[in-house]
């Protein structure tokens, strides 16, 4: 009897444990890609297998080996470019006022292989987690792919153009919400009402439409009032901080925004009548045809940031 119960036990333990497995199997990818924790579907990818060597992405910053699941290549007259993620191509797109041209995607569920947009079928809004959007935008190799996947997963199943095309829309109502995301991972942090410039020691609080910062990822931010202490800053750290600074990542204010935005993948007027905290400024916009016209207005020329050197920001153009 007592070793009838134990058998019962151990067989009703076992079965137990074969619906849980069975169960498990069925819904963990769906939680697994909803929250982007490890396992059988893992992104971003935290592991050190390299599908990319290209950095990061130059719209935003984020290494594109970690988001290899949905990075995209293309061509614009400023040269070829890997993005994280079809946001940031159409972010790009938008603000550059080009379309993309040769574009690629990496396929979701084969991070190591890039084929033309046009030949691949993407699934939007499924449970699986996006890149820079909360309505993920996936590749996959073909139809037949994009629908078992969507059949699992959720979503639709369109093709590159309504996918590029919802990217495009969603990208001012995603603003605010990657931007108080990149305060709760402290990529970016607002400075305290003491903080001082690191270059004139005015205090960058006081500047909301002008102040800057750069991070060096070892959780030491520099706040700047302006564009202008920033670029002269990064020209020679040493002369202002006694050591040398490797910038991570480096955020610059858009002034109509009042907001943070990733330096790299704005447009900047240099030479305008336009005066920051400083005087001369690098005035940063997101739309090359916005920055042009004010160049119009106020005199100047437009650069990208990795042009900027002091002289270029204090020169009378
Ligand atoms: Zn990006
Ligand atoms: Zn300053």
């Amino acid at each position: 009897m007592k070793e009838t119960n134990l058998t019962r036990r151990v067989l009703i333990k076992g079965s137990l444990v074969t619906g849980i497995l069975v169960v498990a199997s069925n819904i963990l990818p769906v939680s697994v890609l909803a929250t982007g924790n490890a396992a059988a579907i893992q992104h971003p990818l935290k592991n050190k297998r390299l599908y990319t060597d290209k950095g990061r992405c130059p719209n935003c910053g984020m290494m594109l080996n970690m988001w290899a699941r949905t990075r995209q290549e293309f061509h614009n007259s400023e040269g070829d470019h890997s993005t994280c993620s079809i946001r940031c191509m159409a972010d790009m797109s938008q603000n550059s006022g080009e379309n993309p041209e040769n574009a690629k995607t990496a396929l979701y569920l084969h991070p190591e292989k890039m084929v033309a947009v046009g030949s691949a079928s993407y699934v939007i809004g499924s449970s699986a987690k996006g890149t820079m959007t909360m309505k993920s935008k996936l590749a996959f190799a073909s139809a037949a792919e994009a629908a078992s996947f969507q059949k699992q997963y959720g979503g639709k199943v369109v093709d590159f153009e309504t996918a590029f095309a919802a990217a495009a829309k969603e990208l001012s109502m995603s603003r605010p919400k990657i931007e108080k995301k990149r305060k709760k991972k402290g990529k970016i942090a607002d400075p305290t009402a003491e903080a001082r410039c690191a270059v004139c020691g005015m205090y960058p609080a006081r500047y909301p439409e002008h102040r800057c910062q750069i991070s060096t990822g070892k959780g030491e931010t520099h706040h700047f009032c302006s564009s202008q202490c920033m670029v002269s800053f990064l020209a020679d750290p040493k002369q202002y901080v006694n050591k040398d600074i490797k910038a991570k990542s480096i955020w610059v204010t858009i002034p109509q925004e009042h907001s943070y935005e990733y330096a790299m993948g704005l447009y900047y007027l240099v030479g305008s009548s336009i005066m920051g905290p400083m005087g001369r400024e690098a005035i940063p916009y997101r739309r090359k045809t916005v920055a042009e016209a004010a160049a119009g207005k106020h005199g100047g020329k437009v650069v990208r940031f990795k042009a900027l050197t002091p002289q270029l920001i204090s020169d009378n153009i």
